[in-house]
């Protein structure tokens, strides 16, 4: 696996033009991108998620396939937090338990098993709002829940970002919301729903009826 680092993405930024968030995981990846995707299986070289939908890549498109690793929407929205802003699809929250790579990695479970039946569905609904709970920490201990805040902190930061640094190490984490809101044509639209269908669908990663990373993140949150 790759380190993920929180950070912006290189200018132009994707809103430069059309101020909303193209939508880019629909489109058909460009061949560099379905290339870097098919050699790492899908896998998301960052926190280990497999889809063979709507996963994106990262890196420079114009320098190829090799350029390029296969990342998740989750891992993406880090390493260029700038990208929250528009799909609204974050929040910060204080959460030292557990490494942002574990959030993201576990999240895709507990958004699919949230509309579960039976008992199931209320512990997913349960442990996301115990997340979404600790807003509240991160408001108390970094000054916001805003990615907003952060993002303006990462780039008034320019070369020392000793300070955010610290706050990540000591428990500021990224926590993925069930909302990605982009634009195709005139259009913006929610199309979280439908990656949501993609994960559950037969072809998608959960199809098998793998639970372990859910029961693994409720055993780790067990204590909030
Ligand atoms: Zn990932």
């Amino acid at each position: 696996m790759l380190d993920l680092r929180l950070g912006l993405s290189t200018p132009p930024d994707p809103y430069t033009d059309c101020g909303c968030f193209d939508d880019v995981s629909t489109a058909v990846p460009s061949p560099a991108a379905q290339a870097a995707q098919r050699r790492d299986d899908y896998v998301c070289q960052f926190c280990g998620f497999q889809s063979a939908k709507y996963q994106v890549c990262h890196g420079s498109e114009a320098s190829g396939a090799d350029a390029l690793v296969t990342a998740c929407i989750f891992c993406k929205q880090v390493m260029e937090l700038d990208l929250v802003l528009k799909m609204r699809s974050a929040v910060l929250i204080w959460l030292p338990e557990l490494s942002q790579v574990a959030i993201n990695y576990s999240m895709p479970e507990v958004y699919v098993n949230r509309l579960a039946r039976g008992a199931t569905g209320g512990r997913a609904r349960d442990l996301r709002d115990r997340l979404i709970a600790r807003r509240e920490l991160a408001k108390a201990r970094f000054g916001s829940d805003e990615p907003a805040e952060l993002i303006r902190r990462l780039r008034a930061a320019s070369d020392d970002r000793s300070e955010i640094d610290n706050a990540l190490a000591d428990g500021l984490r990224i926590l993925p919301l069930d909302r990605r809101i982009i634009r195709s044509g005139q259009l913006e639209f929610n199309q979280f729903p439908q990656i949501l269908a993609f994960w559950r669908s037969r072809s998608g990663p959960f199809a098998t009826g793998r639970t372990r990373s859910f029961e693994r993140l409720e055993l780790d949150l067990a204590g909030l």
